[in-house]
């Protein structure tokens, strides 16, 4: 699969820049710059070890002009980043300049790179694996710090480590299956039992990967949450003091945030899209019930719904029928809010904990105390909001078993996995002849090949890779 030909591009973003870098990658990497570079000091380049760096010009090969000075970077191959011979050329930046540096690269005899080529040379170079060249994508993508460190762990092979972990135990039953089929006589016949449970403990561990891509998704994306709640009760406030910045418009009328207001807060690095309703409500106002409507809508579209009420009128009747219409319209957690708890003893504000508790007999629902005025408890309430996506992150970093996948193609091929594994748990039911079980098992493993790169087809590699920028 070895590349013949030899490619540059600009590897820094357009634009004014105190630096560019051009990057060329290929057979031809180092004669080409040597033809179109001289160093300062009269040394040879082609007499340096890898990694060597050097001062000195960049110059047209056609007419002697010096075009800019700089820095060469020289890599030899396989230790870089393509796995072939690289060259950096680190020029001034800016469009102009470091056009005409890349014009030298091509004057010189390289070819422009298609986007994404040089990882894709690393990919087809064994540098690394295409989970690996996926995340390098997603790193420099990452528009948060979470969705960055996600990234960073999948370039780390984390993805790609819990991949070959169950590809290595569906092997060894691929094998124990196969021994069977070969050597039934000196082996004797398949076992099932113990093939059923191997086949499910695999399954099970699939699955776990499989469920870490919504957390995954979360952390990339953002949380969805929705602050819902009767007129006056705070929500506009607890907004605010979740954004830690006026925005939304408070006032002491019932009913006047009619229309939703969105922002995005960042807890932990992770955005927070919330979403303040105009309290889910009956209500004959027809400006308030469309309102009212958008308001439902933006519930079902959670992950989240914050319940605010107000501790000093304890729960209501019309608290409950919000905290039932949150639960019809499908919001996975609740998180209810006892507000203005500056106005009242501990006292009180227990009490009210203990019947907003009763309002939903969920395991996830959880009752916070706070004061949207002060401030008091919101980092109580931050905590409760965060805990299930920042505690996996946690336990990931300090190297446990929990990985977080977070790239839509893994996860269908995860899934296509689980999919081929249980039609083989199917066949062992049936104690069906080991080829029919085989078969499926073998399915499983492509599927799963395809996160890593083994068993992907080139039209595929070519389409992850177009996806990526110029220079990457
Ligand atoms: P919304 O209608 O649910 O959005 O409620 P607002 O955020 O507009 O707040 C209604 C009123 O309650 C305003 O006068 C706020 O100043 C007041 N308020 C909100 N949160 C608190 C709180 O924690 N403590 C106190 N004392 N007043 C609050």
């Amino acid at each position: 699969m070895l590349k013949q030909d030899t490619i540059t591009a600009v590897a820094t973003p357009p634009g004014e820049g105190g630096i560019a870098i051009v990057r060329i990658s290929g057979p031809e990497a180092h004669r080409i710059a040597e033809r179109i570079f001289r160093p300062r000091s009269r040394r040879d380049l082609s007499a340096s070890p890898g990694g060597a760096t050097r001062y000195g010009r960049f110059i047209d090969p056609q007419t002697g002009e010096a075009a800019d000075d700089g820095l060469l970077t020289l890599f030899r191959r396989p230790r870089s980043y393509t796995g072939e011979d690289v060259v950096e050329l680190s020029c001034h930046g800016g469009r102009a300049n470091t056009a005409r540096i890349l014009q030298l690269t091509l004057q010189a005899g390289a070819r422009l790179a298609e986007p994404g080529e040089f990882t894709e040379r690393a990919f087809l170079n064994g540098r690394v694996d295409l989970a690996q060249a996926e995340a390098v994508a997603d790193v420099i993508r990452a528009q948060t710090e979470a969705a960055r460190r996600l990234a960073r762990r999948q370039l780390e092979g984390t993805v790609s480590q819990a991949v070959y972990h169950l590809k290595d135990e569906l092997i060894g039953i691929l094998a124990a299956i196969e021994v069977t089929i070969d050597f039934s006589d000196e082996v004797g016949e398949l076992e099932y039992e113990p093939l059923e449970a191997r086949m499910e403990s695999v399954e099970r561990d699939m699955i776990r990967l499989i469920e870490s891509a919504d957390r995954g998704r979360v952390l990339r994306e953002g949380l969805n949450v929705a602050i819902v709640g009767r007129p006056n009760v705070g929500k506009s406030s607890l907004l605010n003091a979740l954004l830690r910045a006026e925005r939304a418009i408070v006032t002491p009328i019932a009913g006047t945030t009619r229309d939703l207001i969105e922002e995005t807060a960042h807890i932990g690095g992770v955005p927070i899209l919330l979403t303040d309703t105009a309290g889910i409500r009956d209500t004959l106002d027809v400006v308030e019930r469309i309102g009212v409507e958008r308001a439902q809508e933006a519930a079902g579209r959670s992950e989240v719904a914050l319940l605010v009420v107000d501790v000093t009128e304890g729960i209501t009747a019309e608290d409950r029928a919000i905290a039932d219409q949150v639960a019809e319209a499908g919001v996975g957690r609740l998180l209810i809010v006892l507000n203005k708890c500056d106005l009242v003893d501990s006292g009180r504000a227990e009490e009210v904990a203990e019947q907003a508790q009763r309002l939903r007999a969920d395991a996830s629902t959880e009752v916070i105390a706070l004061s949207a005025q002060t401030g008091e408890g919101l980092e109580a309430l931050e905590e409760a909001l965060m805990r299930p996506y920042l505690e996996t992150e946690r336990t990931q970093a300090e190297g446990s078993a929990s990985v977080i996948v977070s790239n839509a193609r893994h996860l269908q091929a995860l899934e296509a996995a689980r999919d081929s594994l249980r039609e083989a748990g199917r066949t062992v039911a049936q104690r069906l002849p080991g080829d029919f079980i085989a078969i499926d098992v073998r399915g499983a493993l492509e599927s799963l090949g395809q996160i890593t790169g083994e068993t992907v087809t080139e039209d595929i590699i070519h389409r992850i890779f177009r996806d990526f920028c110029v220079g990457k």
